[in-house]
């Protein structure tokens, strides 16, 4: 069955994706199946996108309500589900009002129009330019492609839009000197994924959070990727005692059901009006009712208090290997997104644990990466501990 979906895989889909050969057929908690019933652990949940692990019955239950009712209308209506989740992500946020989409990029994409729309109204169209870090990752449709760092991305895509800079990550000189009085947003990652699990410093934020105010800049929060509990708080920022302006997530909010949000202050919210943005299937009813369901149980069971537990724990193991093994550097990271930093390219290690069940990520090259479903277990964390201690002790 394998060797028949890939070749069919390869003839017949865009071939954008260095795919793994397996194909999964169930999922439960941490654990996937594949086609042969082979067991694997899940220490990389959708890339973080099933925060509360495979076939949670919250999630399974909302589905199955939601599609029993009505799956989907237009955003001409107004949508009781939708207008609940916005509810309960304003009231655990700094934010006043949300807007939704389909995915991280979209809403970056958001983000940044709202960014500018906001600096538009109040000033004219001079203000336009947006800030974003080195090693950032924000999507991949034109206008997150230009706040994106890593060049590969954009190759062969170009013009990319115009009106995007850079600035070193935790660098406070080189933010200084990027600003002008043409910036109208700063965007970054609290916690950057995929350029390599790097936590933001805390001075440098504030900073930056100084340097926003001081010129009307607003200061955007990408936490697609560590927002929803993954930091060990429910949104990143908490952490720092840093608010943003505006704060996108993804991944996490639908427990696997495609849906991105903006969440932001009123007075920033208030740039957009009736016809400025919209999209046709975002915080359309089944998204929306998941999302409320992954939420809900998220706030009531302060399901980041588990990751931070957990996250904890799995530092701690991970520590042992950096001094068993020359060849590990660090552990980075929060909460229950951790990376492992190593001397040596990890894409075979990852190859290697996919052979002994178990599956895990490689980032930035050198970055083992590691985002398990918030309900992860020790006995889980030991089991994939074991695995490793497997792979690292034949290299
Ligand atoms: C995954 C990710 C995105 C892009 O999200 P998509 O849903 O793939 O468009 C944007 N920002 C960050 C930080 C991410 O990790």
């Amino acid at each position: 069955m394998l060797d028949s979906i890939i070749q069919q895989g390869q003839k017949y889909t865009m071939n954008t994706y260095n795919r793994l050969p397996v194909a999964f057929t169930k999922g439960e908690g941490c654990y996937l199946t594949d086609t042969e019933e082979k067991e694997y652990l899940d220490m990389i949940g959708g890339l973080g996108a099933c925060g509360l692990g495979h076939n949670h019955p919250i999630v399974t239950k909302a589905i199955q309500q939601q599609a029993e009712k009505y799956i989907h209308v237009s955003n001409i209506y107004w949508i009781k589900e939708q207008v609940e989740l916005a509810k309960l992500l304003v009231e655990n946020s700094f934010g006043d009002k949300a807007f939704f989409c389909n995915s991280g990029a979209e809403a970056n994409e958001a983000a940044i129009k709202l960014a500018r729309k906001y600096a538009y109204k109040k000033y004219g169209s001079q203000k336009n330019e947006i800030i974003a870090m080195t090693q950032s990752f924000h999507g991949r449709t034109l206008g997150t492609l230009a706040v994106t760092h890593n060049k590969k991305y954009q190759e062969g895509y170009g013009p990319i839009p115009e009106g995007f800079g850079f600035t070193k990550f935790n660098d406070i000189a080189g933010l200084k000197a990027a600003i002008t009085e043409n910036t109208c947003g700063i965007i970054l990652e609290p916690i950057q994924g995929e350029g390599g699990v790097t936590p933001i410093d805390g001075g440098f934020l504030k900073e930056i959070k100084s340097l926003c105010q001081e010129k009307d800049i607003l200061l955007i929060f990408d936490e697609v990727q560590c927002g929803i509990g993954r930091s060990g708080k429910l949104f990143a920022y908490e952490s720092y005692g840093i608010e943003p302006d505006i704060m996108t997530l993804a991944k996490a909010l639908g427990s696997g059901i495609p849906i991105g949000a903006v969440v932001a202050k009123g007075k920033v919210a208030e740039a957009l009006q009736p016809g400025d943005h919209g999209t046709t299937f975002g915080g359309n009813p089944l998204s929306t009712s998941v999302a409320l369901a992954t939420m809900k149980f998220m706030v009531e069971e302060k399901l980041w208090e588990k990751a931070e537990e957990m996250g904890l724990y799995l530092h701690e193991k991970l520590q042992q290997f950096t001094k068993k093994y020359t060849w590990i550097k660090t552990v980075k990271g929060k909460g229950l997104m951790v990376g492992l930093e190593l001397e040596i390219e990890g894409g075979s290690i990852v190859e290697k644990a996919l052979k002994e069940g178990l599956l895990i990520n490689c980032t930035a090259g050198k970055i083992l990466r590691f985002l398990p479903p918030l309900i992860v277990e020790k006995q889980e964390i030991d089991k994939m501990v074991e695995i490793l201690e497997r792979i690292f002790s034949k290299l």
